[in-house]
């Protein structure tokens, strides 16, 4: 009989053998003697299920299936680096390292093109693993984390801290699922960043197992040790068990660039994809002084590679009708790997475009793609240009309604005006119920396409009086008495959402998320906003006179008036209360000291909005002072009275919660 020693013996016993054949790459027994352990294992498992501990090997190949990932927030922000294409930029970089009179050494690292993690380890066991999200909050993936063979489960030794992580697919295993994919007849995928990115994101973690990821970590986000180098911390990190991101030393950026043409072509023996390179600061306290931007590191910098270009044909183009009336070609190309990427489709954007690349149907054409960035049409091949090659007619009336379609003289987009044209209010509804709208699940493209077959759905507003057709959406084709009824109360619940996304779920032209929060943020009630003039909303930062048009337009446009008294005939939006009850901030006293990357004056705006104040000197009865680079005695004095300081950071981070 094993005892719970016997078993946890077993467990490290095992955890050893991983490291050695996943980071190590030293095997160190042999598959048959692997199994034989793992068998071992599972037997004492079953036979005590109350033993199990999470970080036992046999939780590599998942378990339960997810309801969701939970939004984790970071203990310290993910932050992100600023990019460069080529060496001047790098120069420009150690220049400004030089100015402050500082002469670090610089580490290099393949910037390999993957999905940022955080690992929280506790005691040594992996307690949480999230992603990297917004840099502030990502989500829960542990369970999904787990299964992957070279991040460690538990350390070599019982230390708590947090690192960051680059988990990817290595291109041998992307093959692979591609080859396999063909076979079965499956959609390939497209690349292996994309799909490294939904393999974590599986909420059946088995499926993650399967998937065979695996992962550097590249650095310390947490920990009470201090460094004082990356190159120490990186020794560190191996002892401690984790598979870390190769790196050299180099005594300045010079020497960098000297070897980036030899580094570039090891990429093509890489088993992962790189899309640059990341160059650092060594010394850990040239980077404290150095310090940090908003959101990315002053002592670090992304060098990425140049764009990649491959030849193909151009098939056809498809025009598609958006959600603001613009119809958009795409041309439809024989599918090219570029970059890592097959590549069948790019946006041709408008008329004037197609015409200005003098596009035909039957040309060679150069595809560039530069790593995230969306692939383009450079250049037609004019000398390969075969005699039938059909000139590109722009359509005389719209895709979907088949009314006459308009360019407005002085504008490039090509649009269809009648406003009840089906394409269009398929991509509004859709827009309208998103995530970061209305929020409301269970009315996917497919159903809200069915609706509007069947007559239910011809305005948004619409939406609203689904339930008086509760009886013929149960009879509906896959729906049930369940799935209406869970319709409808998500349907009623939206009706609490905010102005904010009530305002992103218009669907504005040139409204973003962001934009429509501060334009939320600075009227407070809808009817302030409908009353709104063009100068009110430029005002506000950030806003210029393209997005204040496009705002003011939609508001004057009686269909739009229309719906939106329907709607708040219905009680929507909820107007956002006053400032004393919303923000947490409300009543805080803020110093600013230093200088900043945005102007003083919008900080201060910013925190008279959400109801703080702001002092020019620092008392006792001060709650914040915020620091910039360069601060000044009101730094020290925050010290000595022990009042918090917070960097820009830390900053972000508070009005976001407030
Ligand atoms: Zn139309």
């Amino acid at each position: 009989m094993a005892t719970k020693q016997d078993y946890q013996a077993l467990i490290a016993r095992i955890l050893e053998h991983d490291h050695a054949y996943h980071v190590l790459d030293e095997p160190t027994i042999s598959d048959q003697a692997y199994d034989d352990l793992y068998q071992e294992l599972k037997s004492i498992e079953e036979a005590h299920p109350d033993w199990i501990d999470p970080n036992s090997p046999t939780r590599r190949v998942g378990g339960a299936i997810l309801g969701g990932f939970t939004p984790v927030r970071h203990q310290a922000p993910l932050l992100s680096l600023d990019n460069s294409y080529q060496a001047a930029d790098l120069l420009a970089f150690e220049h400004r390292i030089e100015q402050a009179g500082l002469r670090p050494s610089f580490v290099l690292e393949y910037k390999i093109d993957g999905l940022s993690v955080a690992l929280r380890y506790e005691q040594g066991e992996l307690v949480q693993a999230a992603t990297r999200g917004d840099g502030e909050v990502g989500e829960d993936v542990t369970a999904n984390v787990r299964t992957i063979r070279s991040i460690p489960l538990r350390l070599r030794r019982p230390e708590s801290l947090t690192v960051r992580a680059e988990v990817y697919l290595p291109l041998s295993t992307f093959h692979q699922l591609n080859d396999a994919l063909e076979q079965s007849g499956g959609k390939l995928l497209a690349n292996a960043r994309n799909a490294a990115a939904g393999s974590l994101r599986q909420q059946d973690a088995a499926i993650t197992a399967s998937r065979r990821l695996s992962a550097f970590v590249f650095d310390v986000i947490l920990s009470d040790r201090p460094f004082h180098d990356h190159i120490e911390k990186l020794h560190y990190l191996s002892e401690l068990g984790f598979r870390v991101s190769p790196a050299r030393v180099y005594e300045s950026v010079s020497a960098i660039i000297e070897a980036l043409p030899e580094i570039e072509a090891e990429r093509i023996g890489l088993d992962f994809e790189i899309d640059g390179l990341v160059i650092k600061v060594n010394e850990e306290a040239i980077r404290q002084e150095l310090g940090v931007r908003a959101k990315s590191p002053r002592w670090a910098m992304a060098y990425k590679f140049a764009a990649q270009k491959e030849q193909t044909i151009l098939e056809g183009v498809e025009w598609t009708v958006g959600r603001t009336g613009a119809i958009t070609p795409t041309a439809i190309l024989k599918p090219v790997r570029v970059a890592g990427s097959v590549i069948a489709r790019a946006s041709l954007h408008n008329p004037d475009y197609i015409v200005a690349k003098d596009l035909r149907i039957g040309d060679h054409v150069i595809i560039e793609k530069a790593g995230e960035v969306i692939p383009q049409i450079d250049r037609v091949v004019t000398e390969l240009r075969p005699a039938d090659a059909k000139v590109i007619t722009v359509p005389p009336t719209c895709p979907s309604c088949f009314e006459q379609t308009y360019q407005i003289p002085g504008e490039a987009v090509l649009r269809c005006v009648n406003g009840s044209c089906p394409a269009q209010l398929w991509k509004r509804l859709t827009h309208f119920v998103s995530r970061d709208g209305m929020k409301i699940e269970g009315l996917g493209e497919k159903i809200i396409l069915s609706l509007m077959d069947q007559g239910y759905l011809r305005s948004i507003a619409d939406i609203y009086d689904l339930k008086d057709h509760a009886k013929e959406l149960t009879e509906m084709k896959g729906y049930g008495e369940t799935s209406v009824n869970k319709l409808l109360q998500e349907i009623e619940n939206s009706k609490q959402t905010p102005l904010d996304k009530f305002l992103y779920a218009l669907g504005i032209d040139q409204l973003g998320r962001a934009s429509a929060r501060q334009l939320a943020e600075h009227f407070r009630t809808l009817s302030a906003i409908q009353q709104a003039s063009v100068d009110e909303i430029q005002a506000i930062y950030g806003f210029g006179q393209v997005v204040a048009n496009a705002i003011v337009d939609f508001f004057s446009s009686p269909s739009n008036q229309e719906l939106i008294d329907r709607l708040q005939a219905l009680g929507i939006p909820k107007d956002l209360a006053s400032h004393q009850s919303a923000s947490s901030l409300a009543g805080k006293t803020f110093v600013i000291t230093g200088s900043f990357d945005v102007a003083r004056r919008q900080l201060e705006e910013q925190l008279t909005s959400l109801g703080a104040k702001v002092s020019s000197a620092v008392s006792k009865k001060t709650d914040y002072v915020l620091v910039g680079d360069n601060p000044g005695s009101k730094r020290d004095k925050a010290q000595s009275l022990g009042i918090t300081i917070i960097d820009m950071a830390q900053y972000l981070r508070l009005v976001e919660e407030a």
